[in-house]
């Protein structure tokens, strides 16, 4: 297998895959997607409330609020030794909001909650969590811990993983003249036209829609698209909990896991 690193930044990740296969590809985007751990706030136990949204709207929405994850110094709760339903310094984070609109009308921000730990805060501050109106006031204690995204979305740690195909372009070998509809009608902007003839502007673009195949007059047309069998453009978005070649990384581990389990389990039964 080869890995082509096209773009990584703090939320972002993507790379060429190439001799893979689709089920392996899905397996790993599957298990980002729903196995990967992050934080996230779970219980909220509220102080004061004045404002006009009831308990359970404002506790959802700090729930959504995406939290930096240190999977490294936390335990999934069902895998901590406390065993407590309450958790313990290595399974939860408590943080709290005390906020109170006393000049007029203001928006509480998640810049506002303050956490025990300093590494396990909101990935933004400028997520609005609630408008208070002169006097309303909002006090209140959350705890977060780590969480899966099959069992609660707000444990997903990408807001969107994803792969395709590599796209294979044939070009035309003759000249055009006077038609460029093909380049005209793609909506990536695939291809250009230029003297004449056409060209392959920005491959890894091109999401095999087969439109510009479909607008040329030439039946069938000299132009091809296909797709490489074994090779893949993964895209990975972060949520901001993790970093997402970290969420690669534990998205393999899982499935190195997963697959050494049932290994085990085969030797068992069959001794
Ligand atoms: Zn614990």
């Amino acid at each position: 297998m080869k890995i082509e690193i096209l773009e990584k930044n703090d939320t972002n990740l993507r790379i060429i895959v190439r001799e893979a296969d689709v089920p392996l590809m899905n397996a790993l985007r599957r298990i980002a997607l729903a196995e990967v751990p992050t934080m996230a706030i779970e219980e909220v136990v509220m102080i004061e409330n004045s404002s006009i949204l009831q308990d359970e709207i404002i506790a959802h929405r700090l729930g959504l609020t995406p939290l930096k994850t240190d999977l490294d110094e936390y335990n999934l709760p069902e895998d901590c030794e406390c065993k407590s339903e309450f958790g313990c310094p290595q399974c939860r984070v408590t943080l709290t909001l005390d906020a109170e609109a006393k000049e007029g009308t203001r928006t509480v921000y998640s810049g506002e909650i303050v956490s025990e730990n300093p590494e396990i805060i909101p990935v933004s501050d400028k997520i609005p969590i609630i408008k208070l109106a002169k006097n309303q006031k909002l006090k209140l204690e959350a705890y977060a811990r780590l969480g899966k995204g099959k069992t609660h979305a707000k444990w997903q740690p990408v807001s969107m993983c994803a792969y395709k195909y590599f796209p294979k372009i044939t070009l035309p070998v003759e000249k055009c003249e006077e038609c460029s509809k093909c380049a005209d009608i793609c909506p990536k902007k695939v291809l250009e036209f230029k003297d004449e003839k056409v060209d392959v502007r920005d491959l890894l673009a091109c999401n095999l829609c087969m439109d510009c195949v479909d607008a040329c007059p030439k039946k069938p047309s000299p132009l091809t698209i296909e797709w490489e069998k074994n090779a893949f453009i993964m895209s990975i978005e972060s949520t901001g909990a993790l970093p997402p070649e970290r969420i690669l990384q534990e998205a393999t581990k899982t499935l190195g896991k997963q697959l050494n389990e049932i290994e085990e389990l085969l030797k068992a039964e069959s001794q």
